[in-house]
């Protein structure tokens, strides 16, 4: 793989950008590999770039049923934060955090992380003392937020009204080294990262069953033929329950989409994300200007991938409280994306009844922020049976009453 730099960029522009390569080998499933990973979103991916930087575990095929990043890694509204209550939860956010600090340099493609600051708004009593609690732990947990007032509030985003007719804003949790990310890039670069270790990222090839002999997984059929593996990563989000099936066990999780919208692209007036979840709604201003807002997740189970127009009305008319100047915009799309809840709103990242068969799901609405993280500690507990990161996050934990609720710091915003 030739790597891409300013003087890579410079020579190409001599010889009209014919020397590039392609970002990815377009790969034919092989009959056997050492490790499958069921699902190319981001979290799939990361699995199998760790496998091979962390472990030297090559032998992967990544397989996915639609394109690379088209799930809901390529539909979210990117916000990357780490400030949340529990410490098991603070430790892979903050790891995840830390991670894409340096993942530009690691994987030699720009994501454009742009750690621009993340506050979510107090506009109740009850909201001040919950992320005065909050920033009390991450202070403990080495995660640096700090709780504001609303004077600071107005001076980091002068587009809030603090007078809200409903919920004044009464102050702020504030992440300074929050911020977003290029969603399609994080996926883009990890998979050309893993192709140029010698993975196959097989695209168009749904997984339809699992095998298995005497309890232990051995490979699985798909619509490209059956393909024998030692071990079995399941990494497909909002269709891990499906998954979960064909391997022979019940997941505590439900399927429901998850809503976002732009509007038209305007002038740089906002270089903070917001996060609004008394009223609900989120925002923050893409770099080509157009304002990305974050709605609900459906209020019954499915597996559509659409927006809905009472979800736009809905978030729409609880933004314009707070920011009263998105009432004059136009709306140019909206979407909708399968998320997994579980119901302590934590994830789980484990080892599954079916021996050599592993399960990562249950992000729920956050779980962009969570991709590297989630790749570092699932390759570790792919390769070595366990990783201090995901310890806490085990299927078992549900049965055992080990919740670890984050309904408070995850609730329906991200
Ligand atoms: C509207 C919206 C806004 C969001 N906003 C944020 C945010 O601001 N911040 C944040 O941190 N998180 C956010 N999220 C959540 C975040 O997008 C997800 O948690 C994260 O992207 C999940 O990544 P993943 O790799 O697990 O899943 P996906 O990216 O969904 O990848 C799973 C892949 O598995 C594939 N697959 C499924 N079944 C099969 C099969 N049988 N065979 C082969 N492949 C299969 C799918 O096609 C898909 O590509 C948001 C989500 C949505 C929908």
């Amino acid at each position: 793989m030739k790597r891409y730099s300013a003087f890579a960029v410079a020579r190409e522009a001599f010889r009209n950008h014919l020397g590039w390569d392609r970002a990815w080998r377009a790969a034919r499933p092989k009959d056997r590999y050492d490790v499958v990973i069921v699902g190319a979103g981001g979290h799939g991916l990361a699995t199998a770039y760790y496998l091979g930087r962390n472990f030297g575990i090559t032998n992967v095929a990544v397989l996915e049923k639609g394109w690379l990043g088209g799930g809901n890694t390529g539909r979210n509204t990117t916000i990357i934060r780490s400030n949340y209550l529990q410490d098991a939860s603070a430790a892979i956010y903050e790891k995840s955090r830390s991670l894409y600090e340096s993942l530009s340099q690691d994987i030699n493609y720009n994501v454009m992380f742009s750690p621009r600051g993340v506050m979510m708004l107090a506009q109740t009593q009850h909201e001040i003392r919950g992320y005065e609690r909050t920033a009390h732990a991450n202070a403990l947990q080495g995660v640096e937020t700090r709780f504001i007032g609303p004077r600071e509030v107005k001076q980091l985003c002068p587009i809030i009204n603090l007078d809200g007719p409903r919920y004044p804003v009464l102050g702020a949790l504030w992440q300074p080294r929050g911020g977003t990310a290029r969603h399609d890039a994080v996926a883009w670069g990890y998979a050309r990262a893993c192709s140029d270790m010698g993975m196959d990222i097989i695209q168009q090839c749904e997984v339809t069953g699992v095998r298995s002999s005497g309890g232990q997984v051995t490979g699985v059929d798909t619509t490209k033929g059956s393909i024998a593996c030692s071990k079995l990563g399941l990494v497909v989000a909002g269709h891990s329950g499906v998954l979960a099936d064909m391997a022979g066990f019940r997941l505590p999780v439900e399927s429901v989409a998850l809503q976002a919208l732009v509007s038209e692209p305007i002038k740089p007036c906002m270089d903070v994300v917001v996060m609004a979840n008394t009223v609900h709604g989120y925002m923050s201003q893409s770099d080509k200007g157009e304002m990305v807002i974050g709605g609900g997740a459906d209020g019954y189970n499915n597996y559509t991938q659409r927006g809905s127009f009472q979800h736009i009305e809905e978030t729409v008319r609880a933004l314009v409280e707070t920011f009263p100047m998105i009432s004059r915009l136009k709306m140019l799309r909206q979407w909708g994306g399968i998320v997994d809840m579980t119901g302590d709103r934590s994830p789980i990242l484990s080892a599954t009844p079916l021996s050599g068969c592993f399960i990562n799901c249950g992000w729920g609405t956050g779980g962009f922020k969570a991709i590297p993280g989630s790749g570092w500690g699932m390759a570790e507990l792919m390769a070595k049976g366990h990783s201090p990161l995901t310890a806490e996050f085990g299927l078992t934990r549900f049965a055992e009453g080990r919740f670890i609720d984050e309904s408070v710091a995850a609730g329906v915003a991200h």
